[in-house]
């Protein structure tokens, strides 16, 4: 294969999580490019709570001391692998949580890859498909993932609002549309307007859902009804809700970052008989959902969660996005040192309203 690809990359990277907000530009040398690869020079990324998380060593230690997270990635595709048939050089896609997969099992063959056991994390994880490489994330220069993992953009829509559709949009919009997108009537709770939250506002709306949105406080009330929800509920200022909504939502969704004061007693008492309390958030490991199984069999009612989604549900997604003018409420940053720290020290803050973009890739990287 030609190679105008640089064997190092650029990125802003963390050491360490005592310094988790204080990304330093680094270069890196780049994974192998893959014959099913497609290779990016990014544009822009989001920042998702999970890069928060990451390198604050919420969930799992970080794997390498010069680590790069970030992964709402949109950019122009650069080169690709003499095996992949439906992206060229030139193109416009985005790239979300996960790179590549086997390809070969089940649940590859079924629409189900972000499922595969061997599904290999955009940053952070080890690649077994490029001899363990550490995964590095798009706070960067250029990313690398395999063609399953790579969705082209429709023309409508714009690089920075694409973004976050790239993992906060397709991890709401999968568990919508394989729990509820059956109903004929489906009613939705959205726990935790975030990131994630606002956007599941907006789907579950735009897949003909009654929606009703959950935040601890009520300062996000406005925002909510403005996109789309039916009501709105500040659960520490509100008493008595979960029996004001009792037998109402076929699904709540819950979208929030952490577990502490979440009612999960109280958001089962909501739900209609076989009924679904669904987290799509996932609070650092030490905050665990404490129920018995009592708990479900007065509605018949179930717990679940899920990771990301399909590539069929992300090239539905951004169809439906382009159709319908669904779109993130975005807060743009350049993308320097400091303002990589700060996406990141506002996010674990909860001081954003409602997904930081990291812009101006180019000058950043010249
Ligand atoms: P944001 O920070 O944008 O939003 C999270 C929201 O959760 C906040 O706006 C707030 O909502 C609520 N919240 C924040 N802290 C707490 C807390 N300590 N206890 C209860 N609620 C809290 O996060 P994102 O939308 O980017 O991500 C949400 C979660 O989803 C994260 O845990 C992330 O790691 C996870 N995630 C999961 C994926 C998957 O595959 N399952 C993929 C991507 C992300 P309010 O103010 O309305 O109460
Ligand atoms: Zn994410």
């Amino acid at each position: 294969m030609s190679s105008s690809v640089p064997d190092t990359f650029k990125g802003f990277a963390i050491s360490s999580s005592k310094t988790w907000n204080e990304p330093k530009l680094v270069s890196y040398k780049r994974k192998p490019i893959l014959s099913t690869d497609v290779v990016v020079k990014n544009i822009c990324c989001g920042v998702c709570a999970s890069d928060v998380h990451t390198v604050r060593e919420s969930w799992a230690p970080i794997q390498r001391d010069d680590l790069v997270v970030g992964h709402e990635i949109v950019g122009h595709v650069v080169e690709v692998g003499d095996d992949v048939k439906t992206i060229k050089v030139g193109d416009r896609i985005g790239i979300g949580a996960s790179t590549s997969a086997c390809g070969e099992c089940r649940r590859c063959k079924s629409d189900n890859e972000n499922y595969c056991a061997k599904v290999v994390s955009t940053y952070n994880a080890p690649d077994s498909f490029s001899d363990g490489y550490i995964t590095q994330g798009g706070y960067a220069s250029h990313s690398i993932a395999s063609e399953k993992f790579c969705f082209p953009i429709p023309e409508k829509l714009d690089s920075h609002v694409a973004a976050p559709l790239m993992c906060a949009g397709l991890t709401v919009y999968s568990p919508l549309v394989r729990i509820i997108g059956h109903l004929s009537h489906p009613v939705v709770a959205v726990v935790g307007i975030g990131g994630l939250g606002h956007l599941a506002l907006q789907f579950a709306k735009a897949l003909g859902a009654e929606v009703y949105a959950f935040s601890r406080g009520s300062s996000k009330k406005a925002d909510a009804l403005s996109l789309g929800a039916d009501g709105f509920i500040a659960t520490q200022e509100e008493d008595g809700w979960e029996e004001k909504y009792q037998d109402k939502f076929d699904l709540v969704l819950n979208c929030a970052s952490g577990a502490d004061d979440f009612p999960v007693e109280k958001y089962l008492q909501t739900l209609a008989v076989g009924g679904t309390l669904h987290s799509a958030g996932l609070p650092p490991s030490d905050e665990t959902f404490s129920v018995h199984p009592m708990s479900f069999l007065l509605n018949f009612s179930s717990l679940s969660s899920s990771h990301l989604g399909s590539k069929k549900e992300a090239l539905d997604m951004l169809k439906l996005s382009a159709d319908k003018g669904i779109k993130p409420l975005i807060q743009e940053i350049p993308i320097t040192a400091k303002g990589a720290g700060e996406a990141l020290t506002k996010c674990d803050n909860n001081d954003v309203r409602y997904r930081f973009v990291l812009t101006d890739f180019e000058k950043a990287f010249a």
